[in-house]
């Protein structure tokens, strides 16, 4: 369902986030990816959402190249995956609601429908009596759990989460990976990223990268 092929990825001339690195996950499973900050995690998780594009290797998505997808390409591509990234923060303007209802609402949905998925989606992550809170009333742990049901609010089959336990305390560290774990027992693929080895789960598969390279990795 994703295959790294030798990729790399140069910023600039001196800087090579990603150094011939080379993996596959399978439909179905569940990666934490691991390394301290700086070793290339967020690179490798753009070039999955073709927000980045390798310099050199092959980067497979459902059969599609990242490397080769045009312009039109990328938002169907991006339809099948869930992104939970830190730079993507929740619209304050609007509640909780109307944040996980934006991305049905943006591909066409009828807002009954909509609303009626949003709702099903905060139950999943434990949320739906906050619906109509506004995200800054909520704990940042809560506010990441509303970032996973915006993410798998269109039922995409990859979730990709980036750091989504930085800055929470290990109580709220533990609800954000079980709603995480939850999709993945529903049958979604995951693969999330973190420095903190405390959250790493002893059963689940773990690639590890460091400057650039992986460094352990079953594949
Ligand atoms: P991580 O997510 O593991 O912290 P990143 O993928 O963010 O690592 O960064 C890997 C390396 O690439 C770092 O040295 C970082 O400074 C560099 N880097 C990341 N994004 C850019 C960018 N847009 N331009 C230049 N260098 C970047
Ligand atoms: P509904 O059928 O009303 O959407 P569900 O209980 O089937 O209710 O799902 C609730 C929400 O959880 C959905 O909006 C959907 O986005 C998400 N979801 C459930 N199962 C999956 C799955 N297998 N893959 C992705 N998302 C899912």
């Amino acid at each position: 369902m994703i295959e790294f092929q030798s990729v790399s990825k140069k910023y600039s001339a001196d800087a090579l986030a990603l150094n011939d690195v080379s993996f596959s996950i399978a439909k179905g499973e569940l990666v934490y990816l691991a390394g301290p900050s700086g070793a290339g995690k967020s690179t490798l998780l753009k070039m999955i959402a073709a927000v980045e594009r390798p310099t050199s290797g092959r980067v497979v998505v459902n059969g599609q190249d990242i490397g080769k997808l045009k312009k039109a390409g990328v938002p169907f591509l991006r339809r099948n995956l869930g992104v939970i990234f830190q730079q993507q923060r929740l619209l304050n303007d609007r509640h909780i609601l109307g944040n996980v209802m934006l991305p049905l609402i943006v591909t066409g949905a009828a807002k009954g429908e909509a609303e009626q998925r949003a709702r099903a989606a905060l139950d999943k992550v434990g949320l739906l009596d906050r619906a109509k809170a506004m995200p800054l009333e909520l704990s940042g742990g809560e506010q990441q759990r509303v970032a996973i049901a915006r993410a798998i609010v269109n039922r995409p089959q990859i979730i990709l989460a980036d750091e989504p336990t930085a800055n929470l305390d290990r109580a709220a560290a533990d609800r954000v990976i079980d709603a995480l774990h939850a999709f993945h027992s529903a049958g979604v693929t995951c693969l999330i990223s973190s420095h903190d080895e405390q959250i790493l789960d002893a059963a689940a598969r773990v690639i590890r990268l460091e400057h650039g390279q992986l460094v352990e990795a079953t594949v």
